[in-house]
């Protein structure tokens, strides 16, 4: 599956503000927005008046760089949201948070996306016990995450899930057992990115 491979804090400088795409480094006085605000490039200093559309194509690149989505499958997921009952909007932000890759990063196994991303592609999760290494699967309510035998030993893990955040509450997580179960579709408030999916909406809608 194709994937950005450039240089993550150039996402961030594009967009104007913080995406954490670098784990612990993005906290640290070491994060690059906070030493240069600017957008990447030789106009970057000069930051335009954005119009409507230009607003609603800021906002679905920056939802495309927290998750590490491109663009012809995040096109894919908003087709499914757009089909489901419910709000749009809401629905595409619940598809993204219940890939595979973000369900183990909010489980506390990757410090980011990224290296959730890394970590499923290399084998080291099952999802009810069967082998699951491509970071967009989807997972639903009822499924198991966990760290592959051969990894649960690890120190990595152990400390990763020790200093992790709280997980949401439509994850149950086991720091013992190294796994963590999906217990309800995450809502509108369970995730805490500031995005105005409306904006990504009326884009698509066009
Ligand atoms: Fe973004 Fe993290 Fe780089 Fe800071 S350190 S610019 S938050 S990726």
């Amino acid at each position: 599956m194709a994937r950005y491979t450039g240089p993550s804090c150039r996402l961030c400088r594009r967009e104007g503000e913080k995406l954490f795409l670098k784990g612990d480094r993005c906290y640290s006085e070491k994060c690059a927005l906070s030493r240069r605000e600017s957008a990447p490039g030789q106009h970057g200093a000069r930051r335009a008046k954005l119009s409507n559309y230009g607003l609603q194509l800021r906002e679905k690149q920056k939802v495309k760089r927290y998750y590490g989505v491109l663009e012809k499958q995040f096109r894919e997921i908003y087709e499914k949201a757009e089909k489901m009952p419910g709000i749009s909007g809401e629905n595409l932000l619940s598809l993204l948070e219940l890939r595979l890759d973000n369900v183990v990063y909010r489980l506390g196994y990757g410090s980011s996306r990224k290296e959730a991303r890394q970590l499923v592609s290399h084998g080291h999760f099952t999802i009810n016990g069967k082998k699951a290494n491509i970071p967009s699967m989807r997972v639903k309510v009822g499924d198991l995450i966990a760290v592959v035998e051969r990894s649960n030993s690890s120190v990595k893990f152990k400390e990763l899930v020790e200093k992790a955040a709280t997980t949401p509450k439509w994850l149950e997580g086991n720091a013992d057992k190294l796994e963590g179960k999906v217990i309800a579709l995450p809502g509108r408030d369970d995730i805490d990115l500031p995005i105005e999916e409306h904006l990504i909406i009326e884009l698509y809608s066009k």
